[in-house]
């Protein structure tokens, strides 16, 4: 099989990255973060005239879908140097049974949970790492979230560059996961603020990336692309995208300009329109008040929606413009709303999303309740990242099922009851019988078990039982002329997993 990549041709010289704010031109340097004049984000521009020689409909209908299909408009000058994991090309799904549920006349989702490594991210890292090698860049540093940290981790891997993960703490699970298998070091801060201001202070041994990276904006933008081909270029009435720093509904607005200025479709007068966790919304709350620029919140964040949880966004002012540009519209949705969107989408969709991706479905349903969408209108919502990649709040969706509850509670056990070692085990067998001290239970392992152990080690074992909740102390009672003793006995989880491991 052919590569995607051969069928495309040689990539145009990207003209410079140009500040959206002040307008000021930089040439195209792979350390480029934001405008040092004004700290604005810098979009980068190319020769469309050149670039229409080579894109037509036809000549796009041809190639591989990828996010390297549309490489004349991917700021890569040598594309030996593209770092790929076969991203993008992901499928537009036609939504029958979501239509009844939330009443509208048509849904179709954007399924980014396919990516490499699970999210939409893939699609900046791509371009990202691409022009870090390009650069020569021996290692690459970000600030991020979860799902850009997994990310950027994989694609450093496959290009056999370092990569260090400066992360929140309030990350899911999954995605540090993944950092640690595809070999990142990874170090946490407090918020992810203090992250990326970490990660640029790591900036002069190693490239920083971070969601403001000119080339990441680059490559978010290709789901743009994506869906105007995948509609047959024509657009939808609106588009739907969560907003973290705001980069992706701005360069899927950048997309569709570019390719209307290439003459591939009619000028788009689809309704952007973005979706935050209620927790966490300084652009909805920009939007509301009306405002240009979008101030940032300094209270905090407080949202299960992790990859969506960010205090001051680096594009807010990009999506802004591009919401109120094209007539679109925003929402803020809470916790409760999001979990339950996900479990509707999961349920009638076949799809599982993480919080922050099945927020625009929280966000649809809210608008069209409010009368803000109309029901005739056909949307897309873009579904950006996997259910899996964040456990607890999996944990959380299916905790209303009581069956299931009790099944994930029994592997949750038996998992736990096989980590335990044999002298622990030894120890819940003793108090399975009766309450006893640190120096009756040395002196029954003894006998018992054949198996001599000292004080402390005794000790330090209950400390790790009580720590997992499989013992708690019992007492304390003094005994005349010596020291006092601390009881223990087994709690009910330690009598089931006793029970589960004697079976
Ligand atoms: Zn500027």
């Amino acid at each position: 099989m052919k590569m995607a990549m051969s069928e495309a041709a040689a990539p145009a010289d990207p003209v410079a990255a140009k500040c959206s704010r002040c307008g000021r031109d930089y040439p195209l340097d792979a350390s480029l973060t934001r405008c040092r004049r004004c700290g604005g984000v810098l979009l980068i521009r190319y020769d469309y005239r050149r670039v229409a020689e080579h894109l037509s409909r036809e000549s796009l209908s041809r190639r591989i879908p990828s996010v390297w299909k549309y490489s004349e408009l991917l700021p890569i000058r040598d594309l030996r140097h593209v770092v790929s994991l076969g991203e993008g090309g992901t499928y537009l799904h036609q939504c029958s049974r979501l239509v009844e549920h939330i009443g509208v006349k048509r849904i179709l989702i954007k399924d980014e949970t396919t990516n490499p490594t699970g999210s939409f991210v893939d699609r900046g890292c791509t371009v990202a790492v691409s022009k870090a090698v390009e650069s020569g860049a021996e290692s690459i540093c970000c600030g991020a979230t979860g799902n850009m940290g997994a990310s950027l981790s994989a694609y450093a891997a496959k290009a056999g560059i370092g990569a260090t993960i400066f992360l929140p703490k309030t990350l899911d699970i999954g995605k540090l996961y993944q950092m640690i298998a595809f070999g990142a070091k990874v170090e946490l801060a407090p918020d992810y603020e203090s992250a990326v201001a970490r990660a640029e202070h790591l900036n002069r041994q190693s490239l920083l990336i971070t969601t403001q990276n000119p080339y990441f904006m680059e490559g978010e933008k290709t789901t743009g692309y994506e869906i105007a081909e995948q509609m047959g270029w024509r657009l939808p009435d609106r588009i739907i995208v969560p907003m973290g720093s705001g980069g992706h509904l701005a360069m899927m607005k950048k997309a569709l300009d570019e390719f209307s200025e290439l003459g591939l479709i009619d000028p788009p007068t689809v309704k952007m329109t973005g979706i935050q966790a209620a927790g966490a919304s300084p652009i909805v709350e920009a939007y509301n008040r009306n405002e240009d620029a979008v101030e940032g919140i300094t209270n905090g964040t407080d949202t299960l929606a992790h990859d969506i949880s960010i205090e001051s966004p680096s594009a807010g002012d990009l999506a802004l413009d591009a919401i109120r540009s094209s007539r679109g519209d925003c929402a803020g949705v809470t916790d409760k709303e999001i979990l339950e969107a996900a479990s509707l989408l999961a349920k009638s969709e076949g799809i599982f999303a993480e919080p922050a991706a099945a927020s625009t479905i929280a966000g649809l349903k809210k608008l069209v309740e409010t009368g803000a969408v109309d029901r005739d209108e056909e949307i897309i919502c873009v579904i950006t990242g996997a259910g899996l990649k964040d456990p607890a709040a999996a944990r959380r969706f299916v905790k209303k099922a009581r069956s299931v509850e009790i099944a994930i509670r029994s592997v949750e056990d038996r998992s736990l009851t096989t980590r335990l070692g044999p002298t622990k085990l030894r120890i819940l067998e003793i108090l399975s019988g009766k309450e006893a001290y640190g120096y009756e239970i040395r002196q029954q392992l003894e006998e018992r078990f054949g198996k001599a152990v000292k004080i402390p080690v005794v000790y330090q074992h209950l400390k790790e039982l009580e720590g997992i909740g499989l013992v708690r102390r019992s007492g304390v009672r003094e005994v005349s002329g010596r020291p006092e003793r601390q009881y223990y006995v087994l709690t009910e989880k330690g009598r089931i997993s006793l029970e589960r491991f004697r079976s």
